[in-house]
């Protein structure tokens, strides 16, 4: 399909004209076909980098066109930026691209001047539960990665939203995109999607397993698709040649499958016996001009590997390309100096680099950006790298096709799974073919590497909705925002979700047993309330919270509206449901009802003790809500965290019994984590947390982060219990959290633009607070933080900054000199 025949104005197809897009791939004029074009729902289902964005942009796009506005839903924040970057291109089209990644109680109504909204499912679920009202302007919204709806943590919050927004506004087209799975006709007839499924690809990609010096592939068709191909007669392809340095002899051949009678290209690489075989086909594909993506089982793999392939890959690279990677790795050092830090400028100053989530923000954006641009050669990372991130690589290595799992150890890795690593493989445009190698340690296992992942079918995706956990939290938001007005509405509106679609009828009875005990929790904690109707019609309430807290209070007119047309049906179905004052805070709050409760009921208790908690016992009092991420407990811990529970027994709200042994590992868990964070807001440097704890920064950063948003919430419950010290305490805490500061530094910290570093190079220098720092003359800040950052802060705290001083004491410096 031609790009200047779509539905779409002259100036879109201009601007995809001029970027190098003249016509579609064949799934994607599928899916126009399929209605994309003209406000039909679509679920598409094609491998990846067959154009899945294109087809969200032109859906957005033509959206826009006719007035409307587009959310664009992805599971990472990595992936928000990296889509946001993408539509700011938009801007050429008068189109205006927003970011939401803010907090998780904000309703960020300024994002609503934008005509696209990029955000992650939590943040959407977090921007219904606190009525942001743009929400009801959005005409199109695109679901991306909508396979992630079988992840435990992430797909239970994804269905939840998409059923919000279909009910908020019935018409809003809904574009899912996902990865190729098994049933995703089954995830469209929920959607009431027209369902686009193929297994086109616009490069070729060999699927293929390396054992004894020799990688055997072929070309494979998608399992999903066989039974509808018609047999093709059988030819024979000639293969393209390889390229590799250590092979000793070379047999290319190409073949077919006589099996089926499926063409089939085969080829064969030796690349020789070697000790390691990956490190090998590393240099193979980049003396050959492709870079490589390794996938490792651990973090500790995946450095490993890149220490042991960096000699090797520095052989393969010109001068340019080595002065080039040696500004990288001073970026990166410039950025940090842990020695997680130090190891990866070193790696990349070879020409390798790894990738996985202890890594901080920036260095994965260095490593990510260095890698697409060509001047990084290898990427060894742990799976994480191969959901959603678009970089891809000629040659994709799975060393390890087992990962651990903490009930049954090793386990092999799912089938869809090893489709998006090896799904990697290829750049479009830019490589003439992909590969993706499975490493065999033994002969036996080629064949069942073959069958188990190369073969076989990718499997089902399923909702894992039905944990109550997962339920408690949404049973409270659906109330609160007025979905749901009685338990029946309740079980009306969880027949929504994907959940319900695919058990069928069996789920009912499941999700009404939840959900009545979600709501018997919730009325018992008082976050919710059921008022019964008396026979003479006035109401009587189950909660003992004031009547002034009834009432749903939704301005989502639809979500009303649609609960009012509900006929009641009889049982405890003509009870209404209203949150309470306490439910509509945890709700926008974005926290877990049951984090709540324990947070409250730790204060509760140490009110009751008549002293104020200290900071050791408010930080395990955030570590025991069960939104809070603990750190495992490894053998070579029990010591000392017994030792640290002993010394400070008096600091801890509460103390489980030890002879409740699982209760008290669970304990220990929270204390070990407590300790990181206590060891964070004393600004001990993040090397020396990495090496104590065996984390990376990336890990310290979402500790940090989640307790911050912790204490933040409880010191929101303190405000409307009216516990006053309290509010003051946990708000400090909340900000030593954010920045991993001191008491002392708290009063800069308020100043924007001032961190922990800069904050303690002032304060150390006398510059205490912002009145200290009003009487500083410029040039002496300047000296302490960078002339750029003294004028951002002077800027901040309404002062008049002045380079003219800082120019004329850098002259009399120069002249003292000379
Ligand atoms: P996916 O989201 O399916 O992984 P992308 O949408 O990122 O894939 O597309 C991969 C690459 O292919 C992008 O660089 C994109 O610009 C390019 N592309 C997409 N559709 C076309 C097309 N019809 N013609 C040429 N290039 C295309």
């Amino acid at each position: 399909c031609p790009v200047n025949e779509l539905a779409v104005s002259e100036k879109i197809k201009d601007f995809y004209i001029r970027s190098g897009i003249t016509s579609l791939y064949p799934p994607q004029s599928k899916a126009v076909f399929a209605g994309l074009l003209d406000n039909k729902n679509v679920m598409i289902s094609i491998p990846t980098a067959s154009g899945k964005t294109l087809l969200a942009e032109l859906a957005m796009l033509k959206s826009i066109e006719s007035g409307g506005k587009a959310l664009y839903i992805v599971p990472l924040r990595a992936l928000a930026s990296e889509k946001f970057r993408r539509f700011s291109g938009f801007s050429e089209l008068d189109v205006k691209t927003g970011i939401s990644t803010g907090d998780l109680d904000a309703a960020d109504e300024y994002l609503g001047a934008n005509d696209i909204i990029v955000a992650t499912s939590e943040k959407v679920d977090s921007l219904i539960r606190n009525e942001t009202r743009w929400l009801q302007h959005i005409s199109v919204v695109i679901l991306d990665e909508v396979h992630l709806i079988n992840s435990p943590d992430r797909g239970p919050t994804l269905e939840i939203i998409i059923t919000k927004l279909r009910r908020m506004n019935p018409d809003m087209q809904m574009i899912a995109l996902s990865a190729t799975i098994q049933n995703s006709e089954e995830v469209a007839e929920w959607l009431n999607a027209s369902h686009v499924v193929s297994g086109w690809r616009p490069t070729k990609l060999y699927e293929g397993v390396y054992y004894d010096g020799v990688y055997k592939a072929k070309v494979q068709k998608p399992a999903f698709d066989l039974k509808k191909i018609a047999k093709k007669p059988k030819t024979v392809k000639k293969s393209e040649k390889e390229a590799g340095k250590e092979k000793p002899e070379e047999n290319t051949h190409s073949g077919f499958d006589s099996e089926n009678g499926l063409e089939k290209e085969i080829k064969q690489i030796y690349i020789g016996k070697v000790p390691e075989a990956a490190v090998s086909l590393v240099a193979d594909t980049i003396s050959g001009g492709g870079q490589c993506l390794v996938f490792e089982s651990s973090r500790k793999n995946a450095v490993g590997f890149a220490k042991k392939a960096a000699s090797v890959i520095f052989s393969l690279l010109n001068p340019a390309e080595k002065e080039t990677l040696s500004k990288i790795a001073t970026e990166i050092l410039e950025g940090s100096d842990t020695d997680v830090a130090v190891v990866l400028a070193n790696c990349v100053l070879h020409g390798a680099a790894f990738h996985h989530a202890g890594l901080s923000a920036e260095q994965r954006e260095i490593v990510e950006t260095s890698f697409l641009a060509g001047k990084i050669k290898m990427i060894s990372s742990t799976p994480t790298l191969a959901a959603g991130l678009n970089l891809p690589a000629r040659r994709v290595i799975i060393r390890s096709w087992r990962r651990y799992d903490s009930d049954s150890g090793m386990q092999p890795i799912p089938v869809m799974e090893y489709k998006q690593m090896a799904g990697r493989a290829g750049r479009p445009h830019l490589d003439p073919y992909g590969e993706s190698v499975l490493i065999a340690a033994k002969e036996d296992d080629v064949e069942m590497l073959t069958e188990k992942f190369i073969e076989a079918p990718p499997e089902n995706i399923e909702s894992k909705l039905g944990a109550e956990n997962m339920i408690r939290t949404h049973v409270l938001s659906t109330i609160a925002n007025g979905f749901a007005n009685t338990r029946e509405e309740l079980l009306e509106f969880f027949k929504g979700t994907f959940f319900a679609h695919q058990r069928g009828l069996m789920s009912t009875i499941a999700l009404s047993t939840i959900i009545d005990k979600c709501l018997d929790f919730l009325i018992e904690n008082e976050m919710s309330q059921e008022k019964r109707k008396n026979i003479n019609g006035s109401e009587s309430s189950s909660s003992s919270s004031s009547s002034s807290d009834l009432g749903p209070q939704s301005p989502f007119q639809t979500a009303d509206k649609l609960s009012k047309s509900y006929t009641n049906l009889g049982g405890r179905s003509d009870a209404v449901l209203a949150p309470t004052t306490l439910g509509t805070l945890v709700s926008k709050l974005y926290i877990d009802p049951l984090s709540a409760t324990t947070l409250l009921d730790g204060i509760l208790k140490s009110k009751s003790c008549g002293k104020e908690p200290s900071v050791i016992g408010l930080l395990h009092l955030v570590c025991k809500a069960p939104d809070m991420k603990l750190l495992y407990m490894k053998s070579s811990d029990y010591e000392w965290v017994q030792e640290f529970i002993a010394d400070n027994t008096e600091h801890f709200i509460s103390v489980p019994k030890t002879t409740n042994p699982a209760e008290y590992e669970w304990f220990m868990g929270e204390v070990k984590t407590a300790v990181l964070l206590y060891r964070w807001i004393s600004e001990v440097s993040e090397n020396d947390i990495s090496k104590e704890f065996d984390v990376g920064e990336g890990d310290i950063r979402n500790f940090s982060e989640t307790a911050s948003w912790m204490a933040n919430a409880a010191s929101r419950l303190c405000q409307l219990c009216g516990f006053k010290e309290e509010v003051v305490s946990l708000s400090d805490l909340e900000l030593r959290l954010q920045y991993g500061a001191s008491v002392d530094l708290l009063s800069l910290l308020k100043i924007r633009g001032i961190g922990r570093i800069r904050a303690r190079k002032l304060y150390n220098a006398g510059f205490k607070s912002k009145d200290r720092l009003q009487k500083s003359d410029y040039v002496t800040v300047a000296g302490l933080v960078g002339p750029k950052v003294a004028e951002q802060i002077y800027k901040e705290i309404g002062m008049t900054p002045d380079p003219e001083a800082l120019k004329s004491q850098k002259s009399r410096k120069g002249r003292s000199k000379s």
